[in-house]
């Protein structure tokens, strides 16, 4: 077995290829200012992975384990993340006129967001490696999850988040007994700060894509929504953007499952959806760019989306080309009133995030670029819980 551990995968940069060793801790590619991203095997597992195994094991990420970068069993991290429902949302479709029309509901994993998914995965191989302390700058809600996730493990958490962040959100990482660090500023400069820190006291930093794990256990929701479809893809998938973590994470399990010979070459078209005020994911798609320039004075109500500059941008750019998806940009209206019918035509609590990809999708219907007979699902990556603004006695 423990020759097998090695062989499991390799760390790569996807800009300049170069590897890096799988059993230290790593960061990013400092040359490229790129992503590492895991490369399992396939081959090996190609023939000795049936799809229909997974199925038959419990619920959870982990069944996945096989695809994980987590070694030994003993590390699994869980609180129940994972298998999430996918609803077939029949009034909200009648309405809208698309008989085929689902969301996968993100909002019931642990700590009511899908940061849990990689949090899960992250925290789990970094302990596996060795390490023991870390620090996260965050829009909220994967502070959220890494506190609960370190309480978990018993390990320690900083967590450095904008002041005007969701009160509730900062309610859960305090009573997670996480060291909450509040900046006046975004998630850009709560990275600054963070880092700093990190350089420091030795903390080992999981801010998006600057550690290779965390896009591993989004990526499962790709794995989750072919199985629970027959393993043929929908067509269109709408993804509320900050980071890019989904986008890059499910691309990546498409490409894996084809060359598991689990699927076909059929791909969704991945359509990123992002506030009208922070957009700048839509604004390098649609000027053709390679690279997103961050975006100046990013406000939203959507605390996940306000991320004006992505570490990812190139890959998240590539999926979209690749999969000849698209970006769209909402208003703060229009997630609202998204909300509103989200929660009384479905019975579901969205996040503002997740209400935007019903947003965007009116608007691509406007356009005429989705279709009626399309198979589409909207990702609602939490629970609309978190945002109340009333009087909750915090
Ligand atoms: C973080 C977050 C997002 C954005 O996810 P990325 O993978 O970083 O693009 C969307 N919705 C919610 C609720 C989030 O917490
Ligand atoms: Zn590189």
């Amino acid at each position: 077995m423990s020759s097998g551990f090695n062989a499991r995968y390799t760390l790569e940069c996807p800009e300049c290829q170069r590897e890096f060793d799988p059993l230290t801790p790593q960061t990013y590619c400092a040359q490229c200012n790129s992503p590492l991203l895991t490369y399992f095997n396939l081959a090996a597992l190609r023939g000795a992975l049936q799809r229909e195994e997974f199925s038959k094991r419990g619920r959870g990420l982990w069944r996945w384990h096989e695809l994980l970068p987590v070694n030994d069993p003993h590390f699994q991290l869980t609180l129940g993340e994972g298998d999430t429902p996918l609803l077939s949302a029949n009034r909200l479709g009648s309405v809208l006129g698309l008989p085929q029309l689902f969301i996968k509901d993100e909002s019931l994993n642990p700590t009511g967001t899908f940061k849990a998914r990689g949090m899960a995965v992250a925290l789990a191989k970094a302990l596996e490696l060795g390490l023991r302390e870390f620090v996260i700058p965050t829009a909220g809600n994967a502070g959220a999850a890494l506190a609960f996730y370190a309480d978990r493990a018993g390990c320690q958490a900083h967590i450095f988040m904008p002041a005007d962040t969701p009160s509730l959100i900062q309610y859960e990482v305090r009573m997670a007994g996480a060291d909450l660090q509040l900046v006046d500023g975004l998630i850009s400069d709560a990275a600054r700060l963070a880092a700093g820190e990190a350089a420091r006291s030795g903390w080992f930093d999981l801010s998006t894509f600057k550690e290779p794990f965390r896009v591993e256990g989004k990526k499962i929701m790709g794995y989750e929504i072919a199985e629970a479809f027959a393993w043929e893809l929908p067509d269109v998938i709408l993804y509320p953007t900050g980071g890019g973590t989904g986008l890059v994470g499910m691309w990546k399990a498409f490409a894996e499952m084809e060359t598991l010979g689990w699927i076909g070459a059929k791909r969704p078209r991945m359509i990123s959806v992002q506030a009208a005020g922070c957009a700048p994911v839509v604004r390098a798609f649609h000027e053709g760019a390679e690279r997103i320039q961050p975006w100046e004075g990013a406000s939203t109500l959507a605390a996940g989306l306000r991320v004006p500059s992505l570490f990812a941008d190139r890959l998240v750019l590539r999926c979209l080309r690749e999969s000849h998806g698209n970006a769209v940009s909402v208003s703060e209206e229009a997630i609202l009133s998204a909300q509103q019918e989200l929660a009384r035509l479905e019975g579901i609590l969205a996040a503002p995030e997740g209400a935007a990809t019903l947003a965007g999708l009116k608007k691509l219907m406007e356009s005429g670029e989705i279709n009626e007979q399309e198979k589409i699902v909207l990702f609602n990556t939490g629970t609309g819980l978190k945002y109340y603004q009333g009087n909750h006695g915090s």
